[in-house]
C-alpha cells in the first residue's frame, strides 16, 4: 500500500486535492464522487424496479392491495374492492402488453368515483398511487378548457403528471392522474340537440384524445400551448385515470330510472341513509348519460364505482383508525414536546358532532380537533400529560 497514491485510480497525492485514508488503502476525491454516482444511480435503480412488477407474481393482488388502502381509508369497501380490481387488472394489462406472442389485446379500464365532497375519493386514488410508487396528480376539471378558450387546455394535465414524474417520461406513461370534479363539465341538458353547451361538451371531447390512449404533444411547462414551444411526447395509452365527482342529484336520476315505487322502498323500513347507498349502489352509464357525460366519454370509463355517505360512526373511526389519523398526528405533534397526549372516547364524539353540525364532513374534522387543543398547544412547554374528556 502506497500512502501516497489514490489505491483506486493510481494518481499521486500531488495531483488530487485528498487522499483519505481506509485499513488498507486510501481514495482520493475524484474517486469518491465516481463510486457516490454509482451508489445513487443503483439505488435509484432498485427502487424503481421495485415499484414497477416485472412478472405476474410481483404484481399485488386486489386483496393485498385492498388491505392497503384499509391502512388508510375508513369504509368504503365497494369502491376499495373495485378499485383494487381495477388497478391489479391495469398493471397486469400492462405486463400483457409486453408479451409480443399475445393474440388479445386488452384495454385499459378507466374508473369514474361517485361520492359527495370530502367522501374519500382523493384519498383513495392517492393511496392506491402512494402504494404502487407511481407518480400521481390531481387535476380539477374545471380549470380545463376547449382549446383556444382562457384557461388550461387537456394536455396540462400530462405536464403535471411529467413534472411530478421529474420529466421521466417512461415513469409518467405509468402514473395515475385523478381528475377532480369531472361532474362540472357534463353537458348541461341530455339532448344535445337542445342546447349546445359547448363548455361541458368541449372539454369531455378533449379528455378523449388524452383517454383514448393516444400520443400526445405536451407542452412541458404546463399553460397554454406556445408556436414555438418544444413538446415532449407522452403516450397515454398506459396512464391509468380515474376520474371523480360529487354528482348532485344523481339520486333522483337513478330513482327515475328505476322507478323508485316499484321497488316499494315506501313501504320497507329502510333507514334513510342505507337507502340512499343502495340507490346510489345501482349507479351505471345510463345514469351518467343522463347527468351529461357523453357515451364517448363513459365508453373510456367502464368501472364505475361510488361511496358511501360517511355517517357518524364512519368519522369517529376516521379519528381514531388510520395509520396518519388526526387523534395520531396529534398524538405525534405533543410527544415532540414530550406531552402525552389522550382523547376520550367521548371526547372524539364530541368532536364528530360539533364537526357534524357546522355541516362540514370529514375535511372539518383537523380544524374541531386544532381548535380543542388551541391553548394546550401555546401553552405546550407547561404539561407533561392532557387527557381530553370533553370538549364543551
Ligand atoms: P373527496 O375527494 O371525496 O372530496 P377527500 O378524499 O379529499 O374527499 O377527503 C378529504 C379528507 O377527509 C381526506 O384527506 C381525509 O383526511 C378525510 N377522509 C374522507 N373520507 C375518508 C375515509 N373514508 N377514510 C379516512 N379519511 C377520510
Amino acid at each position: 500500500m502506497n500512502p501516497n497514491q489514490c489505491s483506486f485510480c493510481g494518481r499521486k497525492k500531488s495531483e488530487v486535492q485528498i487522499l483519505i485514508s481506509g485499513q488498507n488503502g486510501f481514495i482520493c476525491e475524484n474517486c469518491i464522487e465516481q463510486a457516490h454516482a454509482i451508489v445513487k444511480d443503483s439505488v435509484n435503480k432498485t427502487s424503481d424496479s421495485a415499484s414497477m412488477a416485472e412478472s405476474l407474481e410481483e404484481l399485488k393482488k386486489p386483496r393485498e392491495i385492498k388491505a392497503f388502502l384499509d391502512e388508510y381509508v375508513i369504509g368504503q369497501d365497494q369502491a376499495k374492492k373495485q378499485l383494487s380490481i381495477a388497478v391489479y387488472n391495469h398493471y397486469k394489462r400492462l405486463l400483457h402488453a409486453q408479451d409480443e406472442n399475445r393474440e388479445v389485446e386488452i384495454e385499459k379500464s378507466n374508473i369514474i368515483m361517485i361520492g359527495e365532497t370530502g367522501t374519500g375519493k382523493t384519498l383513495l386514488a392517492k393511496t392506491i398511487a402512494k402504494q404502487l410508487n407511481v407518480p400521481f396528480c390531481i387535476v380539477d376539471a374545471t380549470i380545463l378548457t376547449e382549446a383556444g378558450y382562457v384557461g388550461e387546455d387537456v394536455e396540462s394535465i400530462l405536464s403535471r403528471l411529467l413534472m411530478v414524474a421529474d420529466y421521466d417520461v417512461e415513469k409518467a406513461e405509468r402514473g395515475i392522474v385523478f381528475i377532480d370534479e369531472i361532474d362540472k363539465i357534463a353537458r348541461k341538458s341530455d339532448n344535445p340537440s337542445i342546447t349546445r353547451d359547448v363548455s361541458g361538451e368541449g372539454v369531455q371531447q378533449g379528455l378523449l384524445k388524452l383517454l383514448e390512449g393516444s400520443i400526445v404533444n405536451v407542452p412541458p411547462q404546463g399553460g397554454r400551448k406556445h408556436p414555438d414551444q418544444k413538446y415532449i411526447q407522452v403516450n397515454t395509452q398506459n396512464i391509468l385515470f380515474i376520474a371523480g365527482g360529487a354528482f348532485d342529484g344523481m339520486k333522483e336520476i337513478i330513482e327515475r330510472r328505476l322507478n323508485k315505487q316499484a321497488i316499494g322502498f315506501s313501504s320497507d323500513k329502510i333507514n334513510k341513509t342505507d337507502e340512499e347507498d343502495y340507490i346510489l349502489s345501482q349507479i351505471n352509464a345510463i345514469d351518467l348519460k343522463s347527468f351529461g357525460l357523453i357515451p364517448e366519454l363513459l365508453g373510456r370509463f367502464p368501472i364505475i364505482t361510488y361511496l358511501d355517505k360517511l355517517t357518524k360512526e364512519t368519522l369517529v373511526r376516521i379519528m381514531k383508525e388510520p395509520k396518519n389519523s388526526i387523534i395520531n398526528q396529534f398524538t405525534e405533534l405533543f410527544k415532540m414536546d414530550n406531552v402525552v397526549l389522550e382523547f376520550t372516547d367521548n371526547a372524539i364524539e364530541e368532536i364528530v358532532e360539533d364537526t357534524m353540525n357546522k355541516g362540514l364532513g370529514a375535511r372539518g374534522l383537523r380544524g374541531t380537533t386544532e381548535k380543542v387543543l388551541e391553548d394546550y398547544m401555546f401553552d405546550i412547554e407547561n404539561n407533561s400529560k392532557i387527557r381530553i374528556e370533553s370538549i364543551l
